[in-house]
């Protein structure tokens, strides 16, 4: 009888994407974004605020947010836990999801540099704030919360499990639909028309869709 090998070759770059490969290559994304973010911030919170949201529903927001793409994955990669949401990898899907989580340190970097020394982590206006509408703002008005989402979205790719893979997308998403407007609102309270018009002729997170 013609004994079938236990496990069908795979085309190289197939056998390569295992799970341990796919969480690693997760952990080396949210290295690198805080490398990305950390000079920025050094530089940020050199500056003066001037008007600051900050209060226990932003810092509800951003544990939410924290918990989800970093603390719950991490779990998950350090134990195991909860293996019973395990689900089998798909190659092509991992590799999206990489292409996904370069694509999203790229926007997280792009939107840094474009915004300077006007980043907060929370809602803050600072002294001299300048209201930024070049570079990747002028095609959206929410490209760091886009790069959230792309970083969600990688996770959910990457990491084969129902749980750990999902919570970085419920965090963003609280931490976006219940900032995005306190966000505008305090902005054309500073800005006024000039903001009005800047969102007139762009979206928040896609270009020309959403
Ligand atoms: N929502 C933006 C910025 C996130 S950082 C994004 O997703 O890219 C949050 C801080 O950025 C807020 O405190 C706000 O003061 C500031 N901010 C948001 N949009 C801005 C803009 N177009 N120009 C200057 N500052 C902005």
């Amino acid at each position: 009888m013609f004994a079938f090998p236990r496990r069908a070759a795979a085309p190289a770059d197939e056998a390569m994407i295992t799970p341990t490969v796919c969480e690693i290559i997760w952990f080396a994304g949210l290295v690198a974004w805080y490398i990305i973010r950390y000079p920025f911030e050094r530089r940020a919170k050199k500056v003066g605020v001037t008007k600051s949201l900050f209060g226990w529903r932003e810092s509800g927001l951003l544990a939410l947010a924290f918990l989800g793409l970093w603390i719950i994955p991490g779990i998950y990669v350090l134990t195991g836990f909860p293996a019973a949401l395990d689900h089998p990898l798909i190659p092509a899907i991992a590799i999206l999801g990489i292409v996904t989580l370069c694509g999203a340190l790229l926007l997280f970097y792009r939107s840094h540099a474009d915004l300077g020394r006007n980043w907060s982590i929370s809602l803050e206006l600072r002294s001299e704030h300048r209201l930024v509408s070049s570079g990747i703002y002028r095609f959206i008005r929410h490209p760091m919360y886009s790069s959230f989402f792309l970083m969600a979205i990688a996770q959910l790719m990457l990491l084969p499990n129902w749980f750990a893979g999902a919570t970085g997308l419920v965090g963003v998403a609280m931490l976006y639909g219940f900032r995005v407007r306190q966000e505008e609102r305090m902005m054309v309270e500073r800005f006024g028309a000039e903001y009005r018009d800047y969102m007139a002729r762009t979206a928040r997170l896609i270009p020309w869709l959403v």
